[in-house]
């Protein structure tokens, strides 16, 4: 009898400690996955209304913030009045260049940007927050951006006076310190935002590295639609692209302005351009900001969610 219960304590005390032990292996990360992101859920896009930047065509308005957040002010230094002055010339410098690319494609295209702080098209901001921040860029959240805009830029205004379908806001950010967080635009891509409002947030410097001609482009590029070719679509807003399509670009379209905002030296090394901009505009960038109905096979090949404009263009000629 005594025997028995020591046995039944022996086995229950073992069980214990197998139990004990898996659930320490366990959280130990022994056992762990590697982590998943969610991933692409989006497969088709069927948006009437693509936001304040809705085609990349015909007059457009680029409305510039020079806005101070909690990494960094705008200050009325030499150093200062010197980064803003060259955040003109390289606006300059993408939207001539954009124009000049549209051109080949048979799309006429027209900026009216700010050359200067007197600009009605320039203006001064302060949130409070953080506002370069990976997290924002995922929800695609801006509130205190789209209020700022909504309270004090008189945008139906802008439209009237400068004759233009439609208006870009390009928030530039001078923080103090270079970090990893970079630059992002906050657009219409699946669904309408809470605000028409498409937004570039830009710092001045991050990552290494800093602003220059071919990063405005290449943000301009995203509020119109074009997706990023140079990474897979983890957050659900990159057309699906895969480590397989990225693979491809790398070969087929490593100077796609898309694809990266460097030039290459002919070792292969990196280097930014600030006078001009070196990189391509290819016929997959083409495609996903409307400029061509010509669908590139790798958007087949490689399961890519389609352009927005398909849907966006019929639906407008049906309404028409
Ligand atoms: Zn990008």
């Amino acid at each position: 009898m005594k025997n028995k219960l020591l046995l039944i304590i022996g086995c229950a005390v073992i069980a214990l400690s197998a139990i004990f032990l898996i659930l320490y292996l366990e959280n130990s990360g022994l056992f762990a996955k590697p982590y998943n992101p969610p991933g692409a859920l989006t497969t088709e896009i069927k948006l009437s209304d693509l936001g304040s930047a809705s085609e990349l065509n015909g007059n457009i308005a680029v409305v510039s913030v020079f806005a101070d957040d909690k990494q960094g002010k705008w200050s009325d230094s030499k150093e200062d009045a010197e980064k803003i002055s060259n955040i003109f010339g390289y606006t300059k410098l993408a939207t001539d260049w954009l124009t000049e690319k549209a051109k080949g494609y048979g799309i006429s295209l027209n900026f009216v940007t700010a050359g200067n702080n007197d600009s009605d098209l320039c203006y001064r901001a302060s949130f409070d927050e953080v506002c370069i921040d990976i997290e924002k860029s995922k929800k695609k959240s801006i509130p205190l951006q789209w209020e700022y805009i909504n309270n004090n830029i008189d945008s139906e205004k802008l439209k009237e006076q400068y004759n233009c379908e439609q208006v870009i806001y390009l928030c530039f950010f001078n923080p103090e310190e270079e970090s990893s967080s970079t630059a992002y635009t906050v657009s219409f891509y699946n669904k309408v935002l809470e605000y028409p409002y498409e937004v570039c947030m830009i710092p001045y410097i991050y990552s290494a590295t800093q602003i220059s001609p071919a990063v405005i482009a290449h943000e301009m590029l995203h509020l119109f639609g074009a997706p990023d070719l140079y990474g897979c679509d983890l957050y659900d807003m990159n057309y699906g692209t895969t480590d397989d399509y990225v693979a491809y670009c790398e070969k087929n379209h490593k100077n796609e302005i898309m694809y990266t905002t460097f030039a290459r030296d002919e070792n292969g090394n990196k280097y930014k351009v600030f006078d001009s901009i070196t990189n391509d505009l290819t016929d997959i960038t083409a495609y996903y900001v409307g400029w061509t109905d010509n669908v590139p096979p790798e958007v087949e090949k490689f399961g890519l969610v389609h352009s927005q404009h398909e849907y966006y263009k019929q639906n407008k000629r049906h309404n028409s």
